[in-house]
C-alpha cells in the first residue's frame, strides 16, 4: 500500500522518503495518472526540489528529505497531476544548454527553436561585432542565447508584453549579457528607433492559425500565452507585419531568420520573396520538419 504524501510526516525517517524513493513514488503516481513521460517528469521535479543533479541523486539520494523539500515535491506532484507542464512548475527551461526563467507571460522555449540559433550562428560567422534584433523576444531565449554565444554582439530585443520583457531582463542578468542588450516595448517595428540598422534580424513570431488554435494540446493551450502562439486567421499575420520593414532595418546583405510552423515553408517563402530578399532557404529541425526560413537582403 502506498501511503499518500499528505498522510506522512514532513521530515525524518517517518516521511519514508528520500530523493530516490520520492522519484519512484512520483513516477508511479504519474504513470497511474496517464502521463506519457512519467519517469522523466518525476526526475526533473525531484532534482529541482532537492538541488541534486543526476549523479548526486545516485550517490546521495538516500538522505532523508528536509521538510521544505518534501513540501516542494508534494506541490510539484499535485500541479503536474493537474496538467501543468514541468517547466512551468519549475519556473525555468533549458535552451541551447542554458537555463531560462519562464512564467505564464512567456512561451516556454522549445528545442525546435535551437534550429534558428544554429542557422544564425552560421550566418554570422564572419561578421565582427554583429548588431542583432530579436523581435518578440519573450523569455529572451533566442536573442540572449546569441549574445552568450557571440561575445562581441549587441542586441535590441522587443516585445509587446512588458511582463515578458521583465522575464527577459532577468535572463539577461543571469547570463551576464545585460550590458549588451537594450529592451524595447512595442508591437513589432513600433518598438524601434527608425534610424537603427542591424546585421541580423531574428524572430519566432506567433504563427498558429485560428483553426489549429482550437486543436492545441491542453498543456500548450492552458500554459503558453496565446499572445505568443496565435498568428491570426491564417497564421501569417505577424510575418506580414515583420516583412513590411525587415529589409529597411537591415544593413546591406543583412540576414533574416524566422521560425515557421512545419507547414509554412512555402507560404512564408512567398512572403519573404516579395519583400526585397534573396537566398531564401528553408531549414529543418531535428525532427525533420521545416522550422526556419532564412534570407539575405537583396541589395
Ligand atoms: N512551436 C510552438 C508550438 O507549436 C509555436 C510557437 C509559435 O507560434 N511561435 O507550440
Amino acid at each position: 500500500m502506498v501511503i499518500p504524501l499528505d498522510q506522512r510526516p514532513r521530515s525524518g525517517p517517518y516521511s519514508g522518503l528520500n530523493a530516490r524513493s520520492a522519484k519512484r513514488f512520483l513516477t508511479q503516481a504519474f504513470t497511474e495518472g496517464g502521463l506519457p513521460f512519467a519517469e522523466e517528469d518525476a526526475l526533473e521535479l525531484v532534482l529541482d526540489a532537492t538541488g541534486l543533479d543526476r549523479t548526486t541523486l545516485m550517490l546521495r539520494g538516500t538522505e532523508f528529505l528536509a521538510p521544505e523539500v518534501f513540501d516542494k515535491i508534494k506541490d510539484g506532484m499535485a500541479r503536474r497531476l493537474a496538467g501543468e507542464p514541468v517547466d512551468y512548475i519549475l519556473g525555468w527551461r533549458e535552451f541551447y544548454g542554458r537555463r531560462f526563467v519562464i512564467s505564464k507571460d512567456v512561451l516556454s522555449p522549445r528545442a525546435d527553436t535551437e534550429t534558428l540559433i544554429r542557422e544564425t550562428l552560421k550566418a554570422l560567422k564572419h561578421v565582427p561585432a554583429p548588431r542583432l534584433l530579436d523581435l518578440g523576444t519573450g523569455s529572451g531565449a533566442i536573442g540572449l542565447t546569441l549574445l552568450a554565444e557571440l561575445p562581441e554582439a549587441t542586441l535590441v530585443a522587443t516585445d509587446l508584453s512588458e511582463p515578458a520583457l521583465n522575464i527577459a531582463r532577468q535572463n539577461a542578468k543571469a547570463l551576464n549579457v545585460q550590458d549588451r542588450v537594450i529592451f524595447a516595448q512595442g508591437a513589432w517595428w513600433n518598438a524601434l528607433d527608425p534610424t537603427e540598422t542591424f546585421d541580423a534580424i531574428v524572430s519566432n513570431p506567433p504563427y498558429i492559425d485560428a483553426a489549429a488554435m482550437t486543436q492545441l494540446e491542453p498543456e500548450v493551450a492552458n500554459y503558453d500565452p496565446a499572445l505568443a502562439l496565435h498568428g491570426g486567421e491564417d497564421g501569417l499575420r505577424d510575418y506580414r507585419a515583420i516583412l513590411t520593414q525587415a529589409a529597411a532595418y537591415l544593413r546591406p546583405r543583412g540576414w533574416l531568420g524566422l521560425e515557421i510552423g512545419f507547414d509554412q515553408g512555402e507560404s512564408v517563402s512567398t512572403l519573404v520573396r516579395t519583400a526585397e530578399f534573396s537566398n531564401i532557404q528553408v531549414h529543418r529541425d531535428l525532427g525533420g520538419n521545416d522550422r526556419v526560413i532564412s534570407a539575405r537582403k537583396s541589395t
